[in-house]
This record gives structure tokens, sequence and C-alpha cells, in this order.
């Protein structure tokens, strides 16, 4: 079985492209340049360049050696908090850049819930010296100021998605409905490996580059490529499918999705797609969703912001369905107590995202000498008000 995308962009029943009319010329010309662009030796040069120079790659594959002994197994934590603006979400930002230069375009459109994706899309817009749109619920705009404001340090233009639930969805709407307007000279930075083909390959492909630096930093600390599991949570699934890629085609490496639970799993409050979610269409892609009986899109509930999304992207869903994934979710008081546990332990203040991966090691014991990676999405700085108020510090 394969576990990449195919031709028309399917994992197993899942992906595609499932968009307007309207949007194929934009999806196309992409679909059809994209593999060939990133294959480019120019392009790899100045992605490999940036990367290093500009995002700080490789990120250190860490020992966590109290945090080891804590759960009586060995503990790696992959570094992708360390990366430039704290999280794993500018390998991929940093990747679509240069893809819209390569293309011809010259201006950029994103949209963002939290802000996490804004940021990234507006500092590498701003690196690039090129245009950008950001759409942003109302809702959104006014809980997420700080990220509000360092878009518009970076030069972007912030705008307000006002119908709707005035959240994410209707953001995409507007991002969409500018595309279709713009199709000639803007490229769409979608944020995560969700959308229609080519974007969750494309942006797998880009996030692969955690996988890739994970096998030879194993080789040199364990002398051995693989290690027994790989650990990440998934709100769309970028940073997960980032650490898996390498790993997806061998058995013996096991693969632990970690979702959000919310208040609990049946408490109407949760945003454990997998364990919730049935097949529809969400973003331009068949996968699992949570949705009502008659198909409307649930909305979702995570304490960690960038695990808030109803759905899961189509290689996620088909490695919970084909049974190559293991799927965990994990509550908010789950993460918050083992985010916190982490600081202790190892002086490292994690983002909520990663505390949920961190969290599975409660009840999910493993082998004393069995090798775990945990991939460490993001840094805590942005969630300090979230921790200050859970714990009344
Ligand atoms: C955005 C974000 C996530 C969730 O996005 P994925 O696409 O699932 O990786 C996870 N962790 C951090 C730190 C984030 O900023």
């Amino acid at each position: 079985m394969s576990y990449h995308a195919d031709e028309k962009g399917y994992y197993g029943e899942f992906g595609g492209a499932f968009i307007p009319e309207m949007l194929y010329p934009n999806c196309e010309e992409l679909r059809q340049n994209y593999i060939q662009i990133m294959e480019e030796p120019s392009f790899k040069q100045e992605f490999q360049q940036l990367l290093k120079d500009y995002v700080g790659r490789p990120t250190p594959l860490y020992f966590a050696k109290r945090l080891s002994e804590k759960f009586n197994t060995k503990i790696y934590l992959k570094r992708e908090d360390l990366c430039h603006t704290g999280a794993h979400k500018v390998n991929n930002t940093i990747g679509q850049i240069l893809m819209a230069k390569k293309l011809g375009k010259h201006r950029i459109i994103a949209e963002t819930g939290a802000g996490q994706h804004g940021v990234a899309t507006a500092t590498v817009c701003a690196l690039m010296g090129i245009e950008c749109v950001v759409y942003m619920g109302e809702i959104d705009i006014a809980r997420q100021a700080p990220n509000v404001a360092r878009m518009k340090m970076l030069g972007a233009e912030v705008r307000a998605a006002k119908s709707g639930s005035k959240t994410l969805k209707d953001a995409t709407n507007e991002a969409i409905r500018d595309w279709i307007n713009n199709p000639v000279d803007t490229h769409y930075i979608i944020g995560s490996v969700v959308g229609p083909h080519p974007y969750p390959d494309m942006v797998a492909r880009f996030q692969s580059v955690i996988s890739e630096e994970i096998k030879s930093q194993l080789l040199e600390k364990e002398d051995r490529e693989n290690p027994d599991y790989v650990v990440a949570c998934v709100g769309g699934g970028s940073n997960a499918a980032g650490a898996f890629y390498h790993y997806l085609d061998t058995p013996e490496v096991g693969i632990i999705a970690v979702e959000a639970a919310g208040k609990g799993i049946h408490s109407g409050e949760s945003a454990a797609t997998s364990a919730l979610g049935k097949v529809g269409i969400i973003h331009g892609s068949k996968t699992l969703l949570m949705q009502t009986a008659d198909g409307q899109i649930t909305e979702p509930y995570s304490i960690s912001a960038g695990l808030d999304y109803p759905g899961v992207g189509p290689m996620h869903a088909h490695l919970y369905k084909s049974g190559r994934g293991e799927f965990i979710s994990i509550t908010d008081d789950e993460a918050m107590q083992a985010g916190l546990e982490l600081c202790k332990l190892e002086g490292i203040i994690p983002a909520i995202e990663s505390s949920h991966a961190l969290a599975i090691f409660e009840d999910r014991k493993f082998k004393e000498d069995d090798v775990v990676v945990v991939n460490l999405s993001g840094r805590g700085d942005k969630d300090l008000q979230n921790y200050i108020d859970y714990f009344k510090l």
C-alpha cells in the first residue's frame, strides 16, 4: 500500500481536488509544475540555503534525559520550536514563496485562524519584498491581537472576513474568492497538508525536511536511522506529515498521531477528527471531518488554537483508515499538564499543540530501549497567556 499521493492527489480514498470550475486553472498550473520546480537545482539550492541561514536548520534532535527517565524509555525531541518564528510552519511558507516566484507570481494571499500561519506567510513576503494579503475572521482578529500586530509590522494587509461565523472557514472562503478573481498574478499559500491537490503533497514535501534530518541525526546518536516510534500532534497535519514522511514506507517505525480531544472526545467540545469524523469535503479535499448528520461542518474546539480544525489532511485520514498510523486523543487538561512538565524537567516551554504530543506518555507505555522521537512543533511564547490563565500563574 502507498502512503504517498498518487497522480490525482489521492491517498487511498482521500484527497483529490474538489474545487469550483473557476479555480481549476490556478490549481492546474500549480499541479503541472510543482514537482518539476522542486527538483530544479536552483530551487533546491535557494530553499536549502534559506532553511539553513534564515530558519536556522537543521534543528537539533535533543535527547530528553530527565523526561526519558520519568517514562522509562528513550525520548528524543525534534526541536522545531527553535525555527525562526517559533514553529515548523515557516518551512512550508519559505518553500511556497520560492514556488510562487518561479511561477512568476508577485502577490500572495493566505488565510489564518489563530494567526500563526499568517505570521509565517507575512514573514516570507517581507523577506522577498512581495505584496501580502492575509484573510482572517473578524472574531479571530479581535482575539489574536498580538499576531495581527506582528503581521502588520511585517508589512502584510490583514483583511477581516465578516460573513458567517467570522472565523477560519469564512476567511478561507474570502481567500478562495480573491484567488478566483486574481488567477494570473497571485499565489495562495495554504498552511497545512490540506486543500485541493497538489497542496497536501507539496506541503508534505516541504515539511519532509524534518524527517530527513531526524534520519541523519539519529544515525549519529543511536547508530540507526529509524526510531521505533515517531510522534506528532495533528491539526491539519503538516508538522506530522513532515515528521512521518521518510518513515511512511518503513513499517518497523510506528507512527503516532495525536489529536486534540478538547474537553473530552464526546463532550461536544473537541477536535478529535479521526475519532469523530466522517468522510466529507472540506477546503477542496475529500477527507475525514467532523460534521452533523446532515453534513454541516461542526465547530471544533481545543485549548490549542493550532489544533482547532474540524478536518485532517487526506494523508492522515488514510493513515488512520489503513491502520498504518496509531491515533491518540489528548484532552486540554492532559496537554496542559504535559506542557508544564516539560518546562520543569527539561527547561523547554512548548507550544500547547506540541504539549498534546508530549502527553501520550502518561498512558501509552513504551519499552525501556524503545527510541521515541517526538516532534516538538513549536515554542510556547505565543501561549503564555493561556498557561497563565490555566495555572493561575
Ligand atoms: C499550526 C501549528 C500546529 C498545527 O498545524 P499542523 O499543520 O497540524 O502541523 C501544531 N503546532 C504548532 C506549534 C503550530 O503552530
